[in-house]
């Protein structure tokens, strides 16, 4: 049967989007939109990202809170840890759990570059286990309503808790030391209580394909998401890899060179994405994680080239 125009579409593999906290004026008045058309395709979470050190805490916070008051999709925020004592980590959290987030990514994040105070959390694994923490002092037990009794509310066995995703890096982390050491580290994040894995961008399925039995075979039972991004342009690929520390992908850096047009360099990057993500999913990939850098089109064009998304999504006015 024929949907009407502009209604929310349901996909049917898991999805979910990372947005940025806006840095200007026209990206913070454009975000109400972009979560929006983002909402109507029915993704798992929004998840948004967070400044290493805080630097973007209330503007974090303050997506967050859009996303809580437009939409019913729920939000994941993402935390780091890096330079923190444990009584500022845990004043971060407990003020996004008043804020009303359920979910959390919990990240290490990057030292500054010149160097900064060492924090007294030094992994991501130790932010899972805080997140645990507080939300455990906060809410100690659970309540079910009495039936018959609508004011009175009885305890119940079990406390409600969050859920904390955890980063992966199917083409290991820069920083580690030996070549499993970024296995270790996810083993360790879910011994201590992560529910899911999101991975870094990649460029290639069968570096997913590859990956995910070697986690597997480590001890890692975590659904492992990856993420894609659509790479547009040669200056955004060429920035994507200073920022995430990956390889050059030969192939797609070379098709973007070549190509002297910025629709061209555009569509490139979008089949590409829609390549990789088509070979992820037959690889037994259990969702998709776009990165949408607050630009909404090109990753709803890629879930759009798969069936996931009805191409209305894909219009302004869908909203
Ligand atoms: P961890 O998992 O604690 O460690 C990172 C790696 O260090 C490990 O994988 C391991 O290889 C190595 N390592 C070093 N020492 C040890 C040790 N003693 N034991 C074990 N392993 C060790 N950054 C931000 O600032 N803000 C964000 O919002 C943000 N979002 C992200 C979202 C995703 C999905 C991903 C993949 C990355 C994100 N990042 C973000 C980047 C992140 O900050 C960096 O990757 C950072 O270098 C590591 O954070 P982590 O949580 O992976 O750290």
């Amino acid at each position: 049967m024929p949907q009407p125009t502009g209604s929310a579409a349901r996909a049917t593999v898991p999805i979910s989007f990372e947005l940025l906290p806006p840095r200007s004026p026209a990206v913070a008045a454009r975000m109400p939109a972009t979560v929006d058309r983002l909402a109507a395709t029915g993704p798992q979470f929004l998840s948004v990202t967070y400044g290493a050190g805080g630097s973007s805490r209330a503007a974090s916070l303050e997506l967050v809170q859009t996303i809580l008051e437009r939409t019913s999709v729920p939000p994941m925020a993402h935390l780091t840890c890096v330079g923190a004592t444990h009584t500022e980590a845990a004043a971060l959290v407990r003020q996004f759990l008043d804020a009303g987030v359920r979910r959390f990514l919990a990240i290490r994040g990057d030292p500054p570059k010149g160097g900064g105070p060492a924090g007294e959390l030094t992994s991501a694994a130790q932010l899972v286990q805080l997140i645990h923490r507080v939300q455990a002092e906060r809410e100690p037990y659970g309540e079910r309503p009495l039936p018959g009794l609508p004011a009175v509310h009885a305890l119940s066995g079990s406390r409600p808790r969050v859920e904390v995703a955890v980063a992966a890096f199917v083409n290991g982390h820069p920083g580690s030391r030996h070549a499993n050491q970024h296995i270790d580290a996810l083993l360790a994040k879910q011994a201590a209580g992560a529910t899911l894995a999101i991975t870094q961008l990649f460029f290639h399925a069968e570096d997913y394909a590859a990956f995910v039995p070697r986690a597997r075979a480590a001890g890692v039972t975590l659904p492992i998401v990856p993420g894609i991004m659509p790479v547009t342009s040669l200056a955004r690929l060429r920035r994507t890899l200073e920022l995430s520390g990956e390889d050059t992908p030969a192939d797609l850096a070379i098709r973007l060179e070549i190509e002297p047009t910025a629709e061209g360099q555009r569509e490139i990057g979008i089949a590409h994405a829609t390549d990789l993500a088509r070979g992820l999913l037959d690889a037994g990939a259990p969702a998709l994680h776009l990165y949408t850098l607050n630009q909404p089109d090109a990753a709803l064009e890629v879930l759009a080239r798969l069936d996931l998304i009805r191409v209305p999504d894909l219009l302004e006015d869908s909203r």
